[in-house]
């Protein structure tokens, strides 16, 4: 059972209405001490989970926190290993809607593919201790890296790219006030609108 020495819980006496996906058999209500109000499901026979959509990362953050750094050595060895799910390829349906489940690779980056619908992440079983090894290896603070490192480059090419414009504009402006000044007018654009100003004066005169 792969909640066992990862958190203490406790298997509720009543079934849940949810059926586990893979087996098709009532799923257990399981309650975890320490986090007030958290139950998740779990099937007695293939020891899958089922989470509501914002329990896991609850869970996940509360069982291992303080990670300052990132170990690429076993982030490497994690996505050496094949997904656990790989062994079923067929999609599952969700146990409250019944349509089948998304498959997501969680955490963008954690090489652990859950199938997930919009009420909640199912996990096979072996998937929640291999997603708490890659946030204790620093999968998920590298992924939070990267995601500011390139915010940051998008906002230096935005900036870029605004100084750009505004120096093109500046440009044009000023070659307008040149051109005016010379009496050599070198934009077609004011080429254009003198035209239109010359026919509106003659309308004016006519
Ligand atoms: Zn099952
Ligand atoms: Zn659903």
């Amino acid at each position: 059972m792969n909640l066992r020495g990862i958190c203490a819980y406790r298997v509720s006496e009543q079934h849940s209405e949810r059926t586990c996906p893979v087996c098709n058999c009532a799923l257990d209500t399981i309650t975890i001490e320490g986090i007030a109000g958290f139950a998740i499901e779990r099937c007695g026979t293939c020891y899958g989970l089922f989470f509501d959509p914002e329990e896991l990362p609850v869970l996940i953050a509360a069982t291992v926190d303080n990670v300052y750094s990132v170990n690429m050595k076993t982030l490497w060895h994690l996505n050496q290993t094949a997904p656990l799910n790989e062994r079923r390829k067929a999609y599952v349906a969700c146990p409250v809607c019944r349509e089948l489940m998304n498959r997501v690779n969680f955490g963008a980056r954690s090489g652990v593919v859950v199938d997930q619908c919009k009420h909640g992440i199912w996990l096979d079983n072996g998937e929640l201790r291999k997603l708490l090894e890659w946030r204790k290896a620093g999968g998920q603070l590298l992924h939070e890296q990267v995601v500011a490192e390139k915010a940051a480059r998008e906002e230096k090419e935005r900036e870029r790219k605004e100084r750009a414009l505004l120096k093109e504009s500046s440009l044009v402006f000023s070659s307008h006030v040149r051109g005016a000044h010379n009496g050599a007018i070198l934009e077609s654009e004011s080429l254009a609108m003198l035209r239109k100003v010359a026919t509106i004066i003659g309308k004016l005169f006519v």
